[in-house]
């Protein structure tokens, strides 16, 4: 069955088209460059892109898979989280287009459709993995069964998410905003074994009451006190080194509690994903200490990494392989919803 989906949970406006785990068409429209100027998402500045983006952005979706409007078997939409009038706008939608059509609409969960990608792109799961999400909103482990029915939340962030925090200290740097890509591109030039950060809650009784919890403000506080000293000293910042060492803090933790998982639940594989997991040192560090204890890491392509489309049509697509019911009628948006409901 061909799967219609279409992700407005915050700034990006995406459709894409998947017949089982095929991807026929990808296409993502983003008003980023309208909140850039404010140094963060302006709610209704979004809600409005939204609106605009909607009907061209379908058009370019179905013109690239070759396929009609009529085609399509079945809706897959973002039900959240998010931001609730970005989430309505394509909800609103989703559901006209389902009624017109006379098809199922399958309201899902943004946050485990950035797991659900890597069908796409590595192939069907195995019966058991351990899922890491690392989003500008969100940094949690997973043990999967069945992306579609059965996802259980090991663990999260107790304060900031990955992606905050890197968006925090590019602004302690002085980068633009979203700072994510930025301090990412600076670390690559820096030293990363130059300042040793805090790794939160990986020690001590922290360690042993929050295995698979993470905290990321002691790191960003002690980023901002180290710049401070530095700059009360009146030498130059070594940014670089910064943001290596930064980067390293949040890849170590993030790897070695998503390996003590899988050691944990006895399972073979990690799927990350999440905007995050764009990070090349994550990817980099991911992969070498999975490869030292045998555990296969799966990383989507940066491209499906951020929010697109291609995430809520492979969780539909999931949805209708494991015999899921649609969403009622009248659902609304979620902007909280919790990681264990995969379909509202
Ligand atoms: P959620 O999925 O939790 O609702 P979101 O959709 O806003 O949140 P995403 O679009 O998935 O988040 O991810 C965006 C986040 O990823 C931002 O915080 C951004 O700075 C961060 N990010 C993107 N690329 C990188 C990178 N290479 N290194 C570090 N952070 C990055
Ligand atoms: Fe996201
Ligand atoms: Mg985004």
């Amino acid at each position: 069955p061909l799967v219609l989906g279409i992700e407005t949970s915050c700034d990006e406006t995406g459709f894409a088209l998947v017949r089982g785990r095929e991807l026929l068409a990808d296409v993502t429209a983003s008003s980023m460059d309208e909140h850039a100027r404010f140094g963060g998402i302006v709610p209704e500045v979004a809600s409005r892109a939204h609106l605009e983006a909607f009907v061209p952005t379908l058009d370019a979706a179905l013109d690239a898979a070759g396929c009609r409007l009529e085609d399509v078997d079945a809706v897959a939409v973002t039900a959240g989280p998010g931001l609730v009038g970005s989430l309505t706008v394509g909800l609103a939608a989703a559901k006209s287009l389902a009624l017109a059509l006379d098809r199922p609409l399958y309201g899902v969960n943004h946050v485990i459709g950035h797991i659900a990608v890597d069908e796409l792109v590595h192939g069907a799961f195995p019966d058991h993995f351990v899922g890491l999400v690392v989003s500008g909103g969100h940094t949690s482990l997973l043990e999967v069964r069945d992306i579609a029915t059965d996802v259980v939340e090991l663990g999260q962030t107790l304060d900031d998410a990955a992606g905050e925090a890197f968006d925090k200290v590019g602004r302690l740097l002085g980068l633009p905003y979203p700072g994510g890509p930025h301090v990412d591109r600076l670390s690559q030039q820096g030293d990363r074994t130059a300042i040793r950060f805090p790794r939160g809650l990986s020690r001590g009784k922290d360690a042993v009451r929050h295995p698979y919890d993470f905290s990321f403000s002691g790191l960003k506080t002690a980023v901002a006190r180290y710049v401070e000293g530095v700059e009360d000293a009146g030498e130059e910042l070594p940014a670089a080194d910064v943001a290596a060492s930064f980067s390293e803090a949040v890849a170590d933790v993030l790897v070695s509690k998503t390996l003590a998982a899988c050691q944990r639940t006895g399972t073979r594989t990690v799927v990350i994903g999440g905007g995050f997991s764009a990070n090349s040192r994550l990817r980099e560090l991911a992969a070498e200490r999975g490869a030292v204890h045998g555990i296969e890491v799966r990383i989507p392509p940066i491209r499906y990494c951020t929010d697109n489309g291609a995430m809520i049509a492979a969780l539909g697509s999931a949805m209708l392989r494991s015999g899921v019911a649609p969403s009622a009628a009248g659902i609304p948006a979620d902007s909280g919803m919790p990681l264990t409901t995969v379909r509202a």
